[in-house]
C-alpha cells in the first residue's frame, strides 16, 4: 500500500501522518511535531474516512440540484443583498478545519471584494484572546517558541490546559522529557484536576478566572525579591512600572489558593530560569482572557525568560489551522499576511497586490456579534463554511434561532445531518481530510502539507474552489482564477513578498522558491526561529509593552459550568463519531461534580441532573468526582442536538466575551443544578 505524507486534520499540535486509502494510518518519523506519534485520534484516523452520512451533491431546498444551479443561487443571493443593503449586509463564518488556501480565498473575497470584513471563524473560540494579548504585548500577534523549548525547559507551567486529552502528543514529549529527566518540574494550574495533572509536581486548583490574581501575585513577588531582569526591562521593554502597581492591587490572594501554595510556586518560578508557560483554553476563553494572557506575559518579559531555549510563554492552538487562518487573516478584525485592518497603508498595499475594486476599512462582526446581527435581521445572506456553530457557539439554541433567521444561508460541509445543516437553504458538498490538499500552520509556526489520498466522494469540491467558483458567478473571476491551492498558496507568499517593507513578524520567503509538491514541514521564519532573541519586538520603538491588569471580582454562583473536550473525541463529533475504538471512552453525555455537591442534590452515580442556566437547560449523566472542586461542574460539549434529545451543553452557555478579543468565556458559567 502507497502511503501518503500527510497531516493530522485534528489540534493544534499538526502531527505528520502517512495515510493510505485502505484506512492505513502510521505517524510520520520524519515529521518535527510528532516524530512517528500519534494520539488516540490520530491513530484511529483510518476508521474515519467511510462515505455514511456524507455530503455527496448540492443540496437547494432539500432537494439534489447540479453544481451550476447551486452556485448560481448562491451568487445571486449574495450579489442582490450587497447591491440591496450593502456589503455589510452578508458574513461568512469559518472555520479553524479550513485549509490556509481555502481560508485566504474566503478572506479575499470578503475583504477585497465584497468589501466588508463579516468574516469570522470558530477560531474566534479558540484563540483570540492569545492574539490580542500578543499584539497588546509584542506588537505582533508572535507565539514566540518551538515544541523544543518544552524539552529544553527545567520549569513547565500548564495554565488552563489539558494537554494530556487536548493536544495529547505534545503532552507525551513533555512526559518523556520528564521520564529522561526527573528534574524537570511541571505545575498545572487548573480550576479541575485533568490527566495532565497526574504528570505534575504541583496542583494549583485556582479559583475559576483566578489566573491574574495569581500571576499578579507572581509579579509582584518576583518585584519584591529582586528577581526582575531590570538590565533586559530597560532595554527592551516599557510599562514595568504600570505593571506592578496593577498587580499589587490583586496580589494572589484572589486566587483561591492558600498562601502557602501561592509560596510554593512563586519561589519555584523565581529561582528558575528556564521557564515555559502554555496556555490554552482556561486562559482564553474568559471575559478577562486577554488580561489572563497579559498577565502571563508580564512575568516573563519582566525577567526576559522569552526568546531564548527552554523560556517563553507559549499558546498552543486548539484547533489544526488557527495558526494558518491567522496568518491569512481570516478574522472579522484582520487583514492579511499580519496585516492591520484600520491602516490604511496597510490596506492600500493589500488592495494594489489583489488588484480589487475595494478593501474593507473597518472592523467587522465577531462571532458572538455576527449571531446577533443575524437575530436582529440585519444579515441577509449567510456563508457558514466547515464548522457547527448551532452547537459549538454559546448560547446555542439562540443562535440556531439566530441561523433560522437569515434570509438565505449556504452551509459547505462533508456531512449532510448537522444542527446548522438543518437550518440552511442550499448545501455544498466539500471535500474532507484526505480528499483535499493544502497546507496547515501548528502552534510552533510549522507550515505542513495535507495532501489528498482518496478520491473525491460525489460531486464534492474543495473549498477553495467552491468559493472561487461563487466570486467567479459574482463578477470576479479573474481574481479567483486559480487552478490548484499550488496557485494560491504562491500567491499568498507572494503577497508577503510585496509586503515585506512593512514592520511585521510573518515572513514567508523561505517559501519562495518552494516546490509545494514536495514541501517538507517548515517553520516560518526559518526553521527552529525563535521571536525575540535580539530583544526587538514590534511596537515602533522596538520594545515590548507590560499592561497592567487588575484581577477581576469573581460572582457568587450556585455553580460554575467548565466545559470542554474529552480525549477521544473531536468538536461535534462528525468525524470522531464514527470511530468504533474511540467511542467507547465516555460514551455519553455527562457532568462532572464533585461529591459534597452530589451529595446535597441527592444525585447518585449515573443519575440524570439537570443543569439549567438562564439560556437553556440540558440532562446530563452524573459523574461524581473530587477532580471538580466544590461549586464547579465539568460537561463536554461534543453532543450534538441530533444525538441526544437532552440539549447541548453550549445551550447553558453565555454568549459573553473578552472586551478586548471578544472571546467567549466558555469556563465558568452561572448554572444550577437539580436531580431530574
Ligand atoms: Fe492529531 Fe493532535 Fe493527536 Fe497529533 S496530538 S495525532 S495532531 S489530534
Amino acid at each position: 500500500m502507497t502511503l501518503t505524507r500527510t497531516t493530522c486534520p485534528y489540534c493544534g499540535v499538526g502531527c505528520g501522518v502517512l495515510a493510505g486509502a485502505d484506512g492505513t494510518i502510521k505517524g510520520d518519523p520524519n515529521h518535527p511535531a510528532n516524530f512517528g506519534r500519534l494520539c488516540s485520534k490520530g491513530a484511529a484516523l483510518g476508521e474515519t474516512i467511510d462515505l455514511d452520512g456524507r455530503l455527496l451533491h448540492p443540496k437547494v431546498n432539500g432537494q439534489q440540484a447540479d453544481w451550476d444551479t447551486a452556485l448560481d443561487l448562491v451568487a445571486a443571493k449574495f450579489s442582490a443583498s450587497i447591491a440591496e443593503h450593502g456589503p455589510d449586509s452578508v458574513a461568512f463564518y469559518a472555520s479553524g478545519q479550513l485549509l490556509t488556501e481555502d481560508y485566504y480565498v474566503a478572506n479575499k473575497l470578503m475583504k477585497g471584494f465584497i468589501g466588508a470584513a463579516n468574516i469570522d471563524t470558530n477560531s474566534r473560540l479558540c484563540m483570540a484572546s492569545s492574539v490580542a494579548g500578543h499584539k497588546r504585548a509584542f506588537g505582533t500577534d508572535t507565539v514566540p517558541g518551538t515544541y523544543e523549548d518544552l524539552e529544553q525547559a527545567d520549569l513547565i507551567v500548564f495554565v488552563g490546559s489539558n494537554l494530556a486529552w487536548c493536544h495529547p502528543v505534545l503532552y507525551q514529549r513533555i512526559a518523556a522529557a520528564k521520564e529522561a529527566r526527573p528534574t524537570l518540574r511541571i505545575v498545572n494550574i487548573d480550576p479541575r484536576r485533568t490527566a495532565t495533572t497526574d504528570l505534575a509536581d504541583m496542583h494549583l486548583q485556582i479559583a475559576p478566572d483566578g489566573d491574574i490574581a495569581l500571576f499578579n501575585g507572581l509579579l509582584t513577588h518576583l518585584a519584591d525579591a529582586h528577581k526582575l531582569d531590570k538590565a533586559y526591562v530597560k532595554t527592551h521593554v516599557n510599562g514595568m512600572e504600570a505593571a506592578i502597581a496593577a498587580a499589587r492591587t490583586s496580589d494572589g490572594a484572589d486566587s483561591g489558593l492558600t498562601a502557602q501554595e501561592l509560596a510554593g510556586f512563586f519561589s519555584l518560578w523565581a529561582n528558575t530560569n528556564k521557564v515555559v508557560t502554555i496556555y490554552s483554553q482556561g486562559v482564553n476563553q474568559s471575559a478577562c482572557g486577554t488580561d489572563k494572557v497579559n498577565a502571563i506575559l508580564n512575568c516573563h518579559l519582566a525577567t526576559g525568560r522569552i526568546g531564548r531555549p527552554g523560556m517563553g510563554p507559549f499558546s498552543v492552538t486548539g484547533q489544526p489551522n488557527a495558526m494558518g487562518g491567522r496568518e491569512v487573516g481570516g478574522l472579522a478584525n484582520m487583514l492579511a499576511n499580519h496585516l492591520e485592518l484600520d491602516n490604511t497603508d496597510h490596506q492600500r498595499a493589500v488592495q494594489d497586490f489583489w488588484e480589487s475594486p475595494t478593501i474593507c476599512t473597518q472592523t467587522g462582526l465577531k462571532a458572538v456579534d455576527l449571531f446577533q446581527a443575524c437575530a436582529d435581521g440585519k444579515i441577509k445572506a449567510l456563508w457558514i463554511i466547515s464548522t457547527n456553530p448551532a452547537v459549538s457557539m454559546p448560547d446555542a439554541d439562540g443562535v440556531a434561532a439566530a441561523i433560522a433567521n437569515v434570509p438565505f444561508v449556504v452551509t459547505s460541509d462533508i456531512m449532510e445531518k448537522t444542527d446548522t445543516n438543518d437550518l440552511a437553504d442550499v448545501l455544498l458538498p466539500a471535500t474532507g481530510w484526505g480528499e483535499k490538499d493544502g497546507t496547515v500552520t501548528n502552534s510552533e509556526r510549522r507550515i505542513s502539507r495535507q495532501r489528498a489520498f482518496l478520491a473525491a466522494p460525489g460531486s464534492a469540491r474543495p473549498d477553495w474552489q467552491i468559493i472561487s467558483d461563487v466570486a467567479g458567478r459574482m463578477g470576479f473571476g479573474e481574481s479567483f482564477a486559480y487552478q490548484t491551492p499550488a496557485d494560491i498558496f504562491a500567491e499568498y507568499v507572494a503577497l508577503d513578498a510585496a509586503v515585506s517593507h512593512f514592520p511585521r513578524d510573518l515572513d514567508l520567503s523561505i517559501f519562495a522558491d518552494a516546490d509545494y509538491a514536495t514541501l517538507i514541514p517548515t517553520q516560518w521564519p526559518a526553521n527552529d526561529h525563535r521571536f525575540f532573541a535580539d530583544g526587538r519586538f514590534y511596537h515602533p520603538d522596538g520594545k515590548a509593552q507590560m499592561i497592567p491588569v487588575q484581577a477581576p471580582v469573581l460572582p457568587k454562583v450556585r455553580f460554575a459550568l467548565n466545559t470542554g473536550r474529552n480525549r477521544d473525541q473531536w468538536h461535534t463529533m462528525t468525524r470522531t463519531g464514527k470511530s468504533a475504538r474511540l467511542g467507547p471512552h465516555l460514551a455519553e453525555p455527562y457532568v462532572e461534580i464533585h461529591p459534597a455537591d452530589a451529595s446535597a442534590l441527592g444525585a447518585s452515580a449515573g443519575s440524570l441532573i439537570a443543569v439549567e442556566s438562564i439560556y437553556g437547560c440540558t440532562i446530563l449523566r452524573t459523574l461524581i468526582t473530587p477532580r471538580v472542586a466544590k461549586g464547579q461542574l465539568f460537561a463536554p460539549m461534543h453532543w450534538t442536538r441530533q444525538q441526544t434529545t437532552h440539549g447541548t451543553v453550549n445551550s447553558l452557555t453565555a454568549p459573553v466575551t473578552d472586551p478586548v478579543s471578544s472571546q467567549p468565556a466558555l469556563k465558568s458559567g452561572a448554572v444550577s443544578a437539580a436531580v431530574y
